[in-house]
C-alpha cells in the first residue's frame, strides 16, 4: 500500500500538480497532460483492477496552433479526455473520437527510491528526485 502523497497547488486553473515536495506542470482544461504515451487496453483494465486512482480529471485537449480544434497524438486525434491520476503522479487516460476509444499513460516523476526501511515484508523508500513516499507491505 502506498501513502497518499499528491495535490493541486491551485485548483483554479489545474495547472501544478504536487507529488511530495516537487510541483510538476500538468496544463490545463485544453492541454494534453505530459509525457502522454500510448498505452493499451490490456493495461489500462489491468491497472483499474488493481489500483484506485485517486482523482479523474475531465479535459477537452485543443490543437496547439489551432484553437477550437481538436488534439492529436501519435497519430490519433482526441476529443475528450478522461485522466485518471494515482498518488505517485503516474496517470491512465482514455480518450475518444468519433467510435473509437484510445488508451494512454504517462507519468510525471521518473521515481529513483531509496531505501528508508527495510523489515521482513515490509519496504519504506523516498523518490531522490520529488520526495515521493512508497511503503510495500507483503504481509497483508
Ligand atoms: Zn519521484
Amino acid at each position: 500500500m502506498t501513502r497518499y502523497k499528491i495535490e493541486y497547488i491551485n485548483s483554479e486553473d489545474k495547472i501544478t500538480r504536487r507529488v511530495a515536495k516537487k510541483s510538476f506542470k500538468v496544463g490545463g482544461y485544453n492541454d494534453l497532460p505530459p509525457k502522454l504515451k500510448p498505452s493499451t487496453e490490456n493495461h489500462f483494465v489491468q491497472m483499474m483492477l488493481h489500483n484506485t486512482p485517486y482523482e479523474m480529471e475531465h479535459r477537452q485537449p485543443c490543437h496547439k496552433d489551432a484553437p477550437g480544434q481538436a488534439a492529436s497524438a501519435e497519430g490519433k486525434q482526441i476529443g475528450s479526455m478522461e485522466i485518471f491520476w494515482y498518488h505517485d503522479g503516474t496517470y491512465l487516460a482514455i480518450s475518444s473520437w468519433g467510435e473509437s476509444a484510445s488508451y494512454w499513460e504517462g507519468k510525471l516523476c521518473d521515481h529513483d527510491y531509496e531505501t528508508t526501511t527495510q523489515k521482513m515484508c515490509y519496504w519504506e523508500g523516498v523518490c531522490k528526485k520529488c520526495g515521493h513516499e512508497h511503503m510495500i507491505d507483503s504481509s497483508d
